[in-house]
């Protein structure tokens, strides 16, 4: 079986909040959630992304109570900014947390913090976790925390999630609309993406609205990022990349996740489980042909999103593994965008 190494997932939250995830335990098999140790081993999932993400304490649980639907799409109502020391006390619990899970998972899960000892698990078949921010409320803006959770293993850190914080603006969740959604990166927002190149951490840029993306994009010298993004031409989601944005990733060398909600996927926005895992396959072909086949790869969003039936969890894998094949992607391709181009990237923006 390929592994998948994946670019989001919020199974952290998940098992965080019992509100999400029923207080389920990592290493149980459960029906709750897309991934555990168990279902992950039966997918093939070799690793991933494991956001720690701040949420709003007054939606937290009940995103859907900000929903608006209007009669072509939706609109979130836009969740205001999280204190800096609330954050930094719920990100430091979520990291305990995934460091208890490596602790208990007696060499079953790793933490890894460079790209051969990435490569190495996906060899020998340990799950790789990739400790990821999905917002910074959690550092200040001297950067201190920044130095601290780098040498704790921070290695990917989106700038932003859907809210304004003291570094950038996030994109609120529209649809239909453009990414174009407000002001771009602070002062403190320009600091922090000269620290992130300096210390080697990745720059995730799902989540900024357009102008920041520009600003990250005209500032850093690594390939650009966004770890779990669809393509705006198919479903015109303020969360997915415009062909112009696609044309910036591709001449970075960047890389590009493919995002599985059912969202960000329809050319009609709706929240639909019955999507077909054909509008997963169309995303795939227009984001390779827009990037080139060395700069996709999978961010399922799995724990964080609606995701299609027919994958249902982290066990659909190989179904769109076998759909991708089946559609004419040869074996070489599916390496690439099952694992190869992670690792390709984070090879280039690590240290
Ligand atoms: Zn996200």
């Amino acid at each position: 079986m390929l592994p998948v190494f994946d670019g989001h997932n919020d199974t952290l939250l998940n098992l965080h909040l019992s509100t999400r995830g029923k207080g389920r335990s990592f290493f149980t098999r459960s029906d709750t959630g897309h991934i555990d140790l168990p279902r992950a081993r039966e997918g093939g999932f070799g690793g991933g992304f494991f956001a720690i993400f701040v949420p709003s304490p007054s939606v937290a649980g009940e995103p859907e109570k900000n929903l608006i639907a209007s009669p072509t799409g939706y609109e979130v109502r836009m969740s205001p900014p999280v204190e800096h020391a609330y954050a930094q006390g719920v990100a430091i619990a979520m990291m305990a947390l995934l460091f208890r899970l490596e602790r208990e998972s007696e060499g079953q899960l790793r933490v890894v913090r460079t790209a051969d000892e990435l490569a190495q698990c996906l060899r020998d078949g340990i799950l790789a976790a990739v400790l990821h921010f999905e917002g910074a409320e959690a550092i200040d803006t001297d950067l201190n925390a920044l130095e601290v959770f780098y040498q704790a293993g921070l290695r990917s850190l989106g700038m932003v999630w859907s809210r304004p914080n003291a570094f950038a603006h996030g994109v609120p969740f529209k649809f239909p609309h453009s990414p174009d959604t407000g002001p771009g990166l602070t002062d403190a927002g320009r600091e922090l993406v000269r620290a992130c190149n300096r210390l080697g951490i990745l720059l995730d840029l799902s989540h900024l609205n357009e102008q920041g993306f520009w600003d990250v994009a005209a500032l850093t010298e690594k390939p650009l990022v966004a770890t779990h993004s669809n393509a705006h031409a198919l479903s015109p989601s303020t969360r997915n990349l415009t062909d112009k944005q696609l044309d910036a990733i591709r001449e970075s060398e960047g890389m590009v996740g493919l995002n599985f909600s059912v969202h960000d996927l329809r050319d009609d926005g709706s929240n639909d489980k019955n999507t077909p895992l054909d509008f997963m396959v169309r995303h795939m072909d227009y984001l390779i042909e827009h990037l080139g086949v060395d700069c996709v790869g999978f961010g399922s969003d799995f724990d964080g999103t609606t995701i299609s039936n027919e994958i249902g969890d982290v066990t659909g894998l190989p179904r769109f593994i076998a759909a991708l094949r089946e559609h004419g992607y040869d074996e070489e391709t599916l390496r690439k965008i099952t694992h190869e181009n992670w690792l390709r990237v984070l090879r280039k923006t690590w240290l």
